[in-house]
């Protein structure tokens, strides 16, 4: 699948790669789902391959065969669920010593294949203190042929000394009219199903994929939305009901609640957008924009917010969940 998105940071990476010049180690960040991941592939292919043409990779050597099937050696992709050799330690939220001390061992061992040895770190901001200075140490001396790409959200969550030694590459989330061009040259979609997508992928280059690869998932959005529309719909004392069946969900799983208030608000926030700027809709039957005024949407947006962050701060869900039926607004009439 071709790029699409950020085309201007994959045009900088192929010139650089064009012209020698590049670095050992990058940081790639970004909001979640831009395509960081994918963007570390598209550049290692650019690196590994073995007669570049002016668009890009050439797609017949062996490089690019390996790439494109997802097996070449000589790129890892590490995270902390990677197994650490002959360590017995399970898993953990952080990115260890032992995966850093296996990059050096490897990096030193050159590539196998190709021209470079890849590491993509992925979620880099797990690197525990011990792994960073460990991976300060690969950079003092850098074996010639290794190259580290470490992908985050969020930049500052890794150690300044590490930013320090980076090229940063920023990526952001695809404009609408990038989202369409994309989903029309790689998809077949009916118009309303891509508007769909656009809507409710909001630029994010992974989520687009997965709904456009799985559109039965559309079906799924719409029930979320319209749990939304109906507990925005009903008076108080159904919504105080509603909160019950909520808190009773949250103890058993609070993933699923956070994964559900998160997606109300991206809701409101497409209705809203679309109210400005007269981007698509999503076609739903019902339609919060009839009970409500911006206004009242944005104050649900807060409230939604503020759901999520009591919750997190482990008040009592039960009142947490009643507090927010207070107060989103009545409906209009
Ligand atoms: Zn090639």
């Amino acid at each position: 699948m071709k790029t699409f998105a950020n085309n201007n940071v994959y045009n900088l990476l192929k010139n650089s790669v064009k012209r020698d010049i590049f670095s050992h180690f990058y940081i790639f960040f970004g909001p979640d789902d831009v395509g960081k991941k994918r963007m570390a592939l598209d550049f290692s292919n650019l690196l590994l391959c073995d007669s570049l043409i002016e668009e890009g990779p050439c797609k017949n050597c062996e490089n690019c065969k390996k790439i494109t099937s997802d097996n070449h050696f000589d790129i890892q992709i590490i995270d902390n669920n990677t197994p650490i050799e002959g360590s017995k330690d399970i898993k953990s939220d952080q990115i260890r010593i032992g995966h850093i001390h296996e990059i050096i061992r490897v990096a030193n061992l050159g590539p196998f294949m190709s021209k470079y040895k890849i590491f993509i770190v992925d979620k880099a901001e797990k690197l525990n203190t011990e792994a960073s200075n460990a991976f300060l140490k690969l950079l003092e001396e850098p074996p010639t042929s290794s190259i580290s790409i470490f992908l985050v959200n969020d930049i500052s969550l890794l150690y300044p000394t590490i930013i320090s030694r980076a090229q940063r590459i920023g990526l952001n989330v695809a404009s609408e009219q990038d989202m369409s061009n994309y989903l029309s040259e790689n998809f077949s979609l009916d118009k309303s199903t891509e508007n769909k997508i656009i809507q409710l992928s909001s630029g994010k280059i992974k989520l687009a994929e997965s709904l456009a690869n799985n559109t039965s998932l559309l079906d799924d959005y719409k029930e979320y939305y319209n749990r939304l529309f109906d507990y925005c719909n009903s008076d108080l004392s159904e919504r105080l009901n509603i909160s019950q069946k909520l808190s009773s969900r949250f103890r058993t799983d609070r993933s699923i609640i956070y994964n559900e208030l998160n997606l109300w608000s991206d809701f409101c926030k497409i209705v809203i957008k679309k109210k400005y700027n007269k981007s698509h809709d999503l076609n739903y039957e019902n339609k919060l924009e009839n009970i409500f005024d911006v206004n009242q949407i944005n104050k649900i947006i807060l409230i939604l917010l503020k759901t999520i962050s009591s919750l997190r701060e482990n008040a009592n869900s039960r009142l947490v969940f009643d507090v927010m039926g207070l107060n989103i607004p009545e409906k209009n009439h």
